[in-house]
């Protein structure tokens, strides 16, 4: 499969490639030049297979020329190895709808489900390449402990996370600075999210700095990351009894990773009617998709700190769609959100959009409530960025096999779900000891030579 960028479309690059830059030299995101599609029967097909035999069918075909068919079945059993369910995913029914629990990996949150594989891809390239490559992430919280966990431990890797000192949860911070691996580098910035991201995109940006180190990066932009969520939408659609009935998704979004990858499971054939896009007060894709205005505002914190974003990075894919797959202007496009921070869509595209889109927006208060209403009648805990997929059903009216993705485990949140609901969410066993361990990290000021300074004193 050949993959371009979406802001220059006449060169061609193979996925080993957009694999290792992550974005392109040109700003852009990588996408496939053509896709693979599946038909009905190829559906039922899917139907009789367990999660890690569907992922293999699925992504094979985006990755064909990186690996053969036998070594990408030994990496995606090795990946999902480490997950506390068997089918790495699991569907329960909550009320007039079900929930996909995604977060039974080994940091409790959907990202290991891509981040895993993203690992032992790694080490497949580097033990072929014999070079050593530096990764550089910032993270909200989640991001930086799923990519700990898959790469600490692994040869010619090193993995730095930046992570705001002070603004995520302690168990989510434990999650990430317990390790004992020498290749891991927790930094804690003098600062927040927003800044821990404007300095890796400055890192990337200074080209002798970034080549100078090999630095590589897995944020969600990753297309491997997008093809490895693809698949739980089209094993989700095998598990569904009834399969007359429309069938909805509600996807809780930040950086409109996973709602793109289920965007793109409808692109190659899955007949998913809508996608809720679910937004915390961080609501600018929700102000996008109802009203036309893609317009950037403040970050403000919420108990839904993953989802506290204004610039949805994979938007961008979704821009290049609505703009005919025309590379110019959506380079125009993403010219202007930079210089005056926004887009206007004008009513022939927000139409097109809302032909696969709806979306839905939950204040904090709103959140709180549905925690308490689905713990009050069905026992069950959500964390509150599912809890915003959930609530956001209610606010679209629409009928079928209503599905709501949870997107994390509640004890990552302690703090949300006792003011809702008063409860103490204990952490899986397997994880418990992170609370006893200690911890290690260092504090960086929120200066760019500073940090530059701290990563290459470590390389
Ligand atoms: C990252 C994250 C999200 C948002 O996912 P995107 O792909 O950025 O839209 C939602 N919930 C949780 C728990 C997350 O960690």
């Amino acid at each position: 499969m050949d993959y371009v960028s979406t802001r220059n479309n006449s060169e061609s690059l193979k996925f080993k490639d957009i694999f290792i830059k992550g974005l392109a030299d040109d700003g852009g995101l990588f996408l496939p030049k053509s896709l693979h599609k599946y038909n009905q029967s190829d559906l039922l097909e899917f139907k009789k297979l367990e999660y890690n035999e569907l992922a293999k069918k699925i992504i094979y075909p985006f990755i064909g020329d990186f690996m053969s068919e036998n070594d990408l079945s030994r990496i995606i059993d090795k990946s999902y190895s480490v997950f506390r369910k068997k089918n790495v995913v699991n569907l329960v029914e909550i009320g007039d709808r079900s929930i996909l629990e995604l977060f039974h990996g080994p940091t409790l949150a959907f990202k290991d489900i891509a981040m895993q594989l993203l690992g032992n891809f790694y080490d497949y390239y580097l033990n072929n390449e014999n070079e050593k490559i530096n990764i550089v992430v910032a993270t909200s919280g989640d991001t930086g402990a799923a990519a700990i966990d898959a790469i600490k431990g692994k040869k010619n890797v090193n993995i730095f996370v930046l992570h705001p000192n002070n603004r995520i949860s302690p168990i989510q911070r434990r999650l990430m600075t317990t390790g004992k691996d020498n290749n891991v580098f927790n930094i804690a910035i003098e600062g927040n999210f927003d800044d821990c991201q404007n300095l890796v995109k400055a890192m990337f940006a200074d080209k002798t700095f970034s080549s100078d180190i090999k630095m590589s990066g897995v944020n969600s932009i990753n297309w491997a990351r997008i093809i490895a969520q693809c698949v739980y939408y089209f094993y989700c659609f095998s598990l569904i009894e009834d399969n007359k009935a429309p069938v909805n998704f509600s996807v809780p979004t930040g950086n409109f990773g996973d709602v793109y990858a289920g965007y793109l499971a409808k692109k190659i054939g899955l007949p998913i009617n809508k996608f809720i896009v679910a937004t915390n007060q961080n609501d600018i894709l929700y102000r996008a998709i109802t009203k036309g205005d893609y317009h950037v505002e403040d970050v403000l914190e919420t108990i839904s700190p993953s989802m506290d974003i204004q610039i949805a990075s994979n938007f961008e894919r979704l821009i290049y769609d609505l703009n005919d797959q025309n590379d110019l202007r959506t380079a125009d496009v993403m010219k202007n959100i930079k210089e005056k921070g926004k887009y206007e869509i004008n009513k022939e595209n927000l139409d097109k959009i809302n032909l696969n889109f709806l979306s839905s927006r939950l204040d904090e208060n709103e959140v709180l409530n549905v925690i308490k209403t689905i713990y009050q009648k069905f026992d069950i805990v959500l964390d509150p960025h599912s809890a915003i997929g959930y609530g956001a059903f209610d606010k679209v009216n629409i009928k079928g096999n209503n599905i709501v993705l949870a997107t994390a485990h509640p004890c990552k949140f302690p703090e949300a779900i006792e003011k809702a609901i008063n409860l103490k969410v204990e952490l899986p066993k397997e994880i418990a000891f992170v609370l006893n361990e200690k911890e290690n990290y260092d504090i960086v000021e929120n200066n760019l030579n500073s940090i530059k300074q701290h990563i290459k004193e470590r390389v």
